[in-house]
């Protein structure tokens, strides 16, 4: 039985005055959800306040983003050790914007997940196909050949340490989201894959679904077989909406 994990990803939003408000407000909220994992992605300079404002409270953290590199004359860059400084469990790695917007190969995103692994943290592969290639019949060819990047340079025995977010790109920010059948069969294609290379490994990665989850439509989508929760974007900056997100993947009692 997996249990479900809820991971906000705040995108490049937030202020110091911004964050401490909407976590005060979630906070007595995220206090009577039991038996979901939680966390929130959070930009870089944001990791001190959100260590100094979690540290203890059950809700953890990560970031959006990690240097392949372990340390040295990479002017911009962060390491996997400074976030595990700052207290993150998690990293994001292969989100859809940073692969289209900042150029990010399969390759360059297996060299982060493998960095994140190194330093002790948990990375959060996201994968997920274009509007245009899901249209033209491709979406199992384009997942595959990002899942099939990380596992052939770290091993499929690397998912033991790592989530999967299934994000198809035309769903993220845009307010359409996958019907729970779609996803689902995504999600069921993307346990099949690992599969075929580790039957236990593929019962026991957690595949979360991103792209417009709101409270409205989480439950359904939660309700599926293969679906372990969600990287929820837009909504996590809503403490309200967020709070019951979470609740909307606790299990059924
Ligand atoms: C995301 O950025 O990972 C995401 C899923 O965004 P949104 O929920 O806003 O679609």
């Amino acid at each position: 039985m997996r249990i479900k994990f809820v991971a906000g990803n705040w995108k490049m939003n937030g202020t110091l005055a911004a964050n401490q408000d909407l976590l005060r407000k979630l906070m007595p909220d995220f206090a009577r959800i039991a038996g979901v994992k939680c966390a929130i992605c959070v930009p870089f300079p944001y990791l001190a306040q959100v260590q100094q404002l979690l540290s203890g409270s059950g809700l953890a953290w990560g970031a959006q983003n990690i240097s392949q590199f372990d340390a040295g004359a990479y002017t911009g860059e962060v390491s996997g050790a400074m976030l595990v400084d700052f207290g993150c469990r998690y990293a994001i790695v292969g989100h859809s914007e940073r692969r289209t917007l900042f150029g990010e190969s399969s390759e360059i995103v297996s060299q982060k997940y493998a960095a994140a692994l190194k330093a002790g943290l948990t990375p959060i592969l996201c994968v997920g196909e274009t509007l245009r290639e899901r249209e033209s019949g491709t979406t199992e060819t384009v997942i595959a050949a990002q899942l099939d990047a990380v596992t052939t340079q770290c091993g499929v025995q690397s998912l033991a340490h790592a989530v999967i977010a299934y994000e198809p790109v035309w769903a993220i920010g845009t307010g359409k989201t996958a019907s729970p059948e779609q996803a689902q069969a995504v999600h069921a294609y993307i346990r099949a894959r690992i599969g075929r290379e580790d039957a236990a490994i593929a019962e026991r990665v957690q595949v979360l679904y991103g792209g417009s989850v709101k409270a409205s439509n989480a439950a359904q989508l939660f309700a599926m077989k293969d679906i372990d929760g969600g990287l929820i974007g837009g909504a996590s900056l809503d403490a309200q909406e967020f709070a019951a997100i979470c609740q909307a993947a606790r299990p059924a009692a």
